[in-house]
C-alpha cells in the first residue's frame, strides 16, 4: 500500500557531499520524493523532533547500554547511570546537539511499503554493523565506542521514520502542507 515516510540526511552525509548519492539510491529503489528542503535545526524543532515517549527513551538507552556492554566499556563510570531511560535522554541530548551543528536535508519519500522499505536502505543504527549495500553499510565506519567515548551521537548519515504514525509526525514537523506535492511519475504507470 501507498504510503509517506520522512528522511533527512543528517550534517555527516552533507559534510561529505552524499546528498545526490543517497537520494538516488532511493529514487532507484521506486520511491517518489514529494518534498525536499535543506535547513537547519535550532534547539526547539530539534527537541520536538525527536521523541519524548517513555518507550523511545527506553529503547534507545537499552540499545546504548549494550553497545557499551559489547565494547567493554562501563556505562555507569562514564555516562553517570545505568538506567536505561536516562542514557535515552543523554543520546537525545547528543542528537539534538549533532543536528543543530550544520544544515540537514530533509525529505518525503512515497511509494509502497515506504517505511519498510525506506529502513531496509538505510541499514543498522550502527554503520559497522550495516550490511554492504545499505547506505550506512556502504559510506560510514562509525561505531558506538566512537560516539560514545567522545560523548556524542553515532554519526549513521541518515534518519528515517520507524513507523507510519511516526512518519506522520515527523512529515508535520518538518514540512507544512504546501511544501509537499502530489504529481505522477513513469511509476505510477508501472505499480498504479
Ligand atoms: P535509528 O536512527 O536507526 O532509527 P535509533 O532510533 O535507535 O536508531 O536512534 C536514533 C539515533 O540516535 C541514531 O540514528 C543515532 O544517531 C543515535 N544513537 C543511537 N544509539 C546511540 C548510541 N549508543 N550512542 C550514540 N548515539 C546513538
Amino acid at each position: 500500500m501507498k504510503e509517506r515516510t520522512f528522511v533527512m540526511i543528517k550534517p555527516d552525509g552533507v559534510e561529505r557531499s552524499l546528498i545526490g548519492e543517497i537520494i538516488a539510491r532511493f529514487e532507484r529503489a521506486g520511491l517518489k520524493v514529494v518534498a525536499l528542503k535543506m535547513f537547519k535545526f535550532d534547539k526547539e524543532l530539534a527537541e520536538k523532533f525527536y521523541p519524548t515517549s517513555e518507550e523511545w527513551f527506553e529503547k534507545v538507552g537499552q540499545k546504548t547500554k549494550k553497545s557499551y556492554e559489547e565494547f567493554g566499556l562501563n556505562v555507569k563510570e562514564h555516562l553517570g547511570t545505568d538506567d536505561e531511560k536516562e542514557i535515552g535522554k543523554i543520546v537525545k541530548k547528543w542528537l539534538v546537539e549533532f543536528v543543530c551543528s550544520k544544515p540537514v536535508v530533509g525529505m518525503v519519500l512515497e511509494g509502497n511499503r515506504a517505511v519498510e522499505i525506506v529502513r531496509k536502505i538505510v541499514g543498522h543504527t550502527f554503520p559497522y554493523k550495516a550490511l554492504p549495500g545499505t547506505i550506512r553499510g556502504d559510506y560510514s565506519l562509525e561505531s558506538p565506542e566512537l560516539a560514545n567515548l567522545g560523548k556524542r551521537a553515532v554519526k549513521n548519515l541518515i534518519h528515517a521514520s520507524d513507523s507510519k504514525e511516526e512518519a506522520e509526525r515527523e512529515i508535520k514537523t518538518i514540512f507544512k502542507e504546501d511544501e509537499i506535492f502530489d504529481y505522477k511519475n513513469c511509476l505510477d504507470r508501472i505499480y498504479g
